[in-house]
């Protein structure tokens, strides 16, 4: 018989030297075992160490040849994958010392010859329905073992989980909330009190890139987390506050008038006492939120465009935003919307401005300045749509229109055989990162047949603090290629005649509106005196404009200015309008 083919009944062992001893304990078990024999010990052995577990128990007689039941006990006891079988040791009554020698040995039960059937059979079902408990036991605990593991893990996971979140949720400097948590929270604050009135304020802290400068890296990131600090100590009982990038908070709380106060002047304080070497300064925009239908990041936006009204501005510490604003806005968007369409229909003109000599007004240049004809709106001034250019980039677009219009203009006035004047063209800041720029105009040029020097380039001097080792090797490509640099609004910025010593333009344009103003000193005066003077003494050419009156004439002159640019003298004009007045002056002088 298999032992596979009944997989459900379990198989028995007896070892026996007598035959008949083994054929009267297998009538008793056939019923329920699968038999198996061995007529001694070391056939025992062999079975056991083929089998294994496969064997169910075993029925040992004590007293064999070859190699007797003790001995079996203790090899099996030893053996670690035999060890589990019980064993019951059949025994002759009155071999008491066999008896409790093999319970010793290891023996899991007793049976005393001659065999009651009845009772064998109990014994052997108490066996094994112990080790079935045993078994169930182990089992259980193996299960709980298994269940403790899996609950680690399980805690692991959920950590890790929880860290992941945090990560997620939290800012990773300050430990308050990030942008998307932050907006989440901000949500779920607005639609838990419809009707409660909140603000969204975002604030950030003036020219934070100089300060984490001058405090080092660390320092700005304990500033970050003082900041931070305050925010929670203030606003987490009655609203919603995070950080959204570098110096850019938000939060959010009920709106009032107070409210709004004591946040600034919290802040205004407080960083009054955090740097005393050091004046920190803290802008807010605020939006007070009208609608809770803009989502978050809108509200945010238009605290940010409120914020933006008063930077650079050391006085005024938060603004709100309001309809105005939003008109800008809107305007900015028309505008975006607009522009190439504008530049494909040819909306865009090239409009000149004479450059005069100012001793008799006579015209010895132009600038050519943009302008928008706008076919509803008429003549939209540069003021409106050149910085929203800047904003998107457009402003490289519009300047390559001007500065072909400029050559074709000059080739045009080459072509008649005229005297040819110079026009100066307007780079704007953004174009100095596109490092095809000189090439660029140069290949405009070639294209023209423009001599270089025809075609003046205008770059504002705050473009020059900002970018000076761009702009110095700028520079000298484009005097490589023959150009000629003008630094444009100077006096408009923090320039100083120092830098124009590793600044090598050509030209200064000064700006009059930039020095003069209302200064009853007349200080404006003294310094575009010390600067014309200045300009003299290195050889610096220099043209004066937005001179406006007879009056700013008749200074200019006195400082021994020579050329200007102004309203006093022309405004920009159309280019036909420009080459008749050139003309016409012409016919004057001869
Ligand atoms: P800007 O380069 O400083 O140009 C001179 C501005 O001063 C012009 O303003 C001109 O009309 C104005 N102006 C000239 N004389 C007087 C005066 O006596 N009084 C007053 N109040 N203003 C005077 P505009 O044409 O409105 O241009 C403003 C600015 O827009 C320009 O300042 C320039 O920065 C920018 N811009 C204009 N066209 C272009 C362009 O094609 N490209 C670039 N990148 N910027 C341009
Ligand atoms: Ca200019
Ligand atoms: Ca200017």
């Amino acid at each position: 018989m298999n032992n596979n083919t009944f997989a459900q009944q379990k198989t028995m062992l007896i070892v026996d030297d007598f035959e008949m001893n083994r054929d009267i304990l297998q009538n008793i078990f056939k019923d329920e075992f699968y038999i198996l024999q061995a007529e001694n010990g070391l056939v025992a052995m062999e079975i056991l160490h083929e089998k294994k577990t496969d064997i169910d128990i075993v029925l040992l007689d004590l007293v064999m040849p070859e190699k007797d039941g003790f001995t079996v006990l203790k090899e099996v006891r030893a053996n670690e994958e035999l060890s589990n079988i019980p064993i019951v040791v059949v025994s002759a009554s009155g071999e008491i010392d066999g008896e409790l020698l093999s319970l010793e040995l290891g023996a899991t039960d007793f049976i005393v010859k001659p065999i009651k059937p009845h009772i064998a059979r109990l014994r052997v079902q108490n066996i094994l329905a112990r080790k079935e408990v045993d078994k169930l036991r182990v089992q259980h605990a193996m299960m709980l073992e298994q269940h403790q593991k899996e609950r680690v893990l399980l805690n692991l996971i959920t950590q890790s989980k929880n860290e992941y979140q945090k990560l997620a949720e939290y800012d990773q400097l300050t430990g308050i909330y990030n942008k998307s948590m932050f907006v989440q929270k901000t949500e779920e604050m607005l639609a838990n009190n419809p009707n409660k009135s909140y603000v969204l304020v975002r604030f950030d802290i003036e020219k934070f890139k100089v300060v984490n400068e001058l405090l080092g890296r660390q320092e700005g990131d304990a500033l970050l987390k003082h900041i931070a600090s305050i925010l929670k100590k203030d606003v987490s009982t009655h609203g919603t506050y995070g950080r959204l990038s570098s110096d850019v908070f938000v939060a959010c709380f009920p709106h009032s008038k107070e409210n709004v106060e004591r946040m600034v002047q919290t802040y205004t304080e407080s960083m009054k006492l955090y740097n005393l070497n050091l004046e920190i300064i803290l802008c807010f925009g605020l939006y007070i939120i009208t609608d809770t239908d803009v989502p978050i990041d809108s509200m945010i936006d238009r605290a940010n465009l409120a914020l933006q009204t008063i930077k650079g501005n050391y006085i005024t510490r938060y603004a709100y935003y309001d309809e105005a604003l939003r008109e800008i806005l809107m305007k900015e968007q028309e505008i975006v919307h607009e522009m190439e369409d504008a530049l494909n229909n040819g909306q865009f003109k090239m409009f000149l401005q004479p450059k005069c000599e100012l001793k008799d007004g006579s015209i010895v240049g132009a600038e050519a300045l943009a302008r928008w004809e706008h076919p509803t709106k008429g003549f939209i001034p540069p003021g409106k749509f050149i910085p929203v250019f800047e904003k998107n980039g457009f402003i490289m677009a519009l300047d390559q229109f001007i500065w072909e219009e400029a050559c074709k203009l000059l080739k045009k006035w080459i072509d008649k055989g005229e005297s040819v004047l110079p026009i100066s063209v307007n780079i704007s800041r953004v174009n100095l990162f596109n490092p095809q720029l000189s090439s660029i105009i140069a290949n405009l040029a070639e294209k023209y047949g423009i001599p270089p020097r025809l075609l003046e380039l205008e770059i504002t001097e705050s473009a020059y603090t900002n970018n000076a080792y761009l702009l110095i090797d700028l520079i000298h490509e484009l005097h490589e290629n023959g150009f000629t640099v003008l630094m444009d609004d100077f006096g408009s910025g923090y320039s100083s005649f120092n830098m124009l010593k590793e600044i090598p333009v050509d030209a200064l344009k000064i700006d009059l509106r930039f020095l003069s103003g209302n200064d009853i000193l007349g200080r404006g005066e003294q310094i575009l005196e010390s600067i014309v003077n200045m300009s003299h003494a290195i050889n610096l050419p220099t043209i004066v404009e937005g001179v406006e009156t007879k009056s700013q004439v008749d200074f200019l002159q006195s400082i021994r200015c020579n050329r200007a640019q102004g309203f006093y003298f022309y405004r920009p004009m159309p280019v036909e309008e420009f080459e008749t007045t050139l003309h016409s002056h012409k016919k004057k002088e001869s």
